[in-house]
């Protein structure tokens, strides 16, 4: 063993290699850590709502009946945090596979208005008459290439952000205009806002501004690390500009080789 540690001192390299290697190793670390904060912020999630649904298991098991009223309720709580936990799973899901795709999508006509119909209806459930909802623009005459399946979950969480950050009687708008050869999807709302600081920061994962805010409203602090996933994907541009007290505006720039016309309108 000696002879190996003397032969592995005694291997020449130059200064440039050197460096290779020390930058290697920071940028490991730095994965390493990435990794670690992700594993601890997992389990975190996972850990309060499986408290609570073994705490009332428990109960349930230990304590006499218990008043019909009561029980109800504590089924309630239950389905909510197993409604939470299910939600966390598919999202963490959903942003592995995300991650792990390579290449561009492929180019699959989807019609603007065929995203629009899940999107309002989202907006319309998660508001239960509580906002405003409206459109603006021409969402009937343009065709997207992309996924469908991704560009419908990026809208949706747009929107559902739009609303669980906007308190009742506030305004959500979802807009689609053309700049040149360029389209932007827009949801706009009149809710919370957000400070600049936390703007450069929003699409990392588990990253909230107001964490119990968050949870209360059922979020699991990944829906714009999926966002920036598939806008990667698509080559799209997400812009987020807000105003703490008057409300956010997030857009999705699709660039032209990302849009078409529907077949009869071609030129
Ligand atoms: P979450 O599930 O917590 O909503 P997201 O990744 O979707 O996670 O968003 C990250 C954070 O960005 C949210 O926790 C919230 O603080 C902030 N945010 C997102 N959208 C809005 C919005 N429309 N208005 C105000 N804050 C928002």
């Amino acid at each position: 063993q000696q002879d190996l540690s003397l032969a592995l001192q005694l291997i020449p390299y130059s200064i440039d290699e050197r460096m290779l290697v020390t930058q290697d190793i920071t940028q490991w670390e730095r994965d390493e850590k990435v990794r670690r904060d992700f594993v601890a912020n997992v389990s975190h999630e996972l850990r309060t709502p499986l408290t609570v649904v073994g705490g009332f298991i428990e109960t349930l098991q230990d304590s006499d009946p218990l008043p019909p009223a009561t029980q109800e309720r504590i089924f309630q709580i239950m389905e909510t945090q197993t409604d939470r936990m299910r939600r966390l799973v598919e999202e963490l899901l959903s942003l592995s596979r995300l991650e792990s795709q390579t290449g561009v999508a492929p180019l699959t006509p989807i019609p603007l208005s065929a995203l629009l119909t899940p999107m309002l209806l989202t907006a319309h459930q998660l508001s239960q008459g509580q906002h405003t909802i409206d459109t603006q623009g021409d969402f009937d005459h343009r065709i997207l290439l992309g996924i469908e399946s991704e560009l419908s979950s990026a809208f949706g969480n747009l929107v559902a952000n739009a609303v669980r950050y906007t308190p009742p009687g506030g305004q959500i708008t979802l807009s689609w205009r053309e700049e040149g050869e360029e389209g932007i999807f827009t949801v706009q709302d009149t809710g919370i806002g957000i400070a600049a600081e936390h703007i450069p920061r929003l699409t990392e994962r588990f990253y909230r501004v107001d964490q119990a805010r968050s949870r209360d409203t059922g979020g699991t602090g990944l829906g714009l690390s999926i966002v920036k996933q598939i806008a990667l994907h698509h080559d799209l541009t997400l812009i987020v500009d807000s105003q703490p007290d008057k409300g956010s505006t997030f857009a999705l720039r699709f660039p032209a080789h990302r849009l078409g016309l529907p077949e009869n309108e071609r030129p």
